[in-house]
């Protein structure tokens, strides 16, 4: 009987993993014309200074919009795209029209581009990236690269290096998803981050689960105070969230409650709305 139902499992496995294989495939080739018809864009997220209240920047974040009006997400399509080495054409697509599109926002208003794990081993990464920001001539000391914890393990002497070639293009650099990932804190005095991002979910579990959670929230605090990096906190979507990081002397705030990833179209209308309600206040 134990063997019957091996079997049955082995045969249900395998037939599950078919169905992923192909599915994939067929991912594959609409990312590849996705990427030809330029159908996934740049949509822009406010970065707001907790202290002033003003936009203070936008992250680029992909979107795929497909014809019938659902969408697929990027945790999805970034992970195909950096399996099949799509992740450069995209990548550059993203960058050349986020820099064009940032470049019409007021001067102060800066633009965040995330890079994924494997682009953080092409040595070259900063020149090539480089080389997009000038053609498009946007400042680079307007550009700020986000980088996970967990890009930085593969090859952390790489890693290093590359950021170093960042800053002296003028970039800045942030660690982004902090606290999630697999780099070890000691590690992480390697690298001369410019400003550290504190994951959502630490956002999420803010008065949920006790004391321990906070705790842990305080101790990420502490550590970016103690390093003397910037503060940005992802995710916040309530009043009591933002209080409180506003409150620990957090720097800047990233989450619905001041705005969800907007196309371009919407980022100029939004500006000028949120500084008149400023003003008003
Ligand atoms: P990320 O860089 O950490 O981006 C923040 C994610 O949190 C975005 O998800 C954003 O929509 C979401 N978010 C922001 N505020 C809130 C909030 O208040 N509540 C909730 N529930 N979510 C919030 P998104 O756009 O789905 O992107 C997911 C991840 O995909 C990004 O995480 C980033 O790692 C990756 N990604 C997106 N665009 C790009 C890209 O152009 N290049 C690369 N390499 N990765 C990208
Ligand atoms: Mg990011
Ligand atoms: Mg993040
Ligand atoms: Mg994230």
């Amino acid at each position: 009987e134990a063997k019957a139902l091996g079997a049955n499992t082995a045969l249900l496995f395998r037939e599950e993993m078919q169905l992923k294989v192909s599915e994939r495939a067929k991912l594959e080739e609409r990312l590849r014309a996705a990427i030809e018809t330029g159908q996934i864009r740049p949509f822009y997220q406010p970065l707001v200074d907790l202290r002033t209240g003003d936009v203070c920047g936008f992250e680029a974040l992909a979107r795929w919009t497909l014809d019938d009006g659902t969408s697929i997400s990027p945790q999805v399509f970034i992970a195909i795209a950096e399996e099949t080495g799509l992740i450069t054409p995209l990548f550059q697509q993203l960058l050349r029209q986020a820099c064009s599109d940032a470049k019409q926002w007021p001067h102060h208003v800066c633009l965040s581009f995330n890079v994924s794990a494997v682009q953080m081993e092409d040595r070259l990464l900063a020149t090539r990236l480089l080389e997009i920001v000038e053609e498009a001539g946007f400042a680079p000391q307007r550009l700020e690269i986000e980088i996970t914890e967990n890009a930085l393990i593969k090859d952390p002497t790489l890693a290093a290096a590359i950021i170093d070639d960042l800053h002296a293009a003028g970039i800045l650099v942030a660690l982004d998803d902090f606290g999630t990932g697999y780099s070890s804190l000691s590690q992480l005095a390697r690298y001369a981050f410019d400003k550290i991002k504190i994951d959502q979910s630490f956002v999420r579990s803010l008065g949920q689960g006790g004391s321990r959670h906070d705790k842990i929230v305080q101790a990420l605090l502490n550590l970016s105070r103690g390093l003397e990096v910037k503060t940005t906190v992802e995710g916040i979507e309530e009043h009591h969230q933002l209080a409180y990081f506003l409150n620990e002397g957090c720097d800047i705030g990233q989450g619905y409650l001041f705005g969800k990833a907007m196309p371009f179209e919407e980022t100029l209308p939004f500006l000028e709305h949120r500084l008149a309600t400023l003003k008003m206040a």
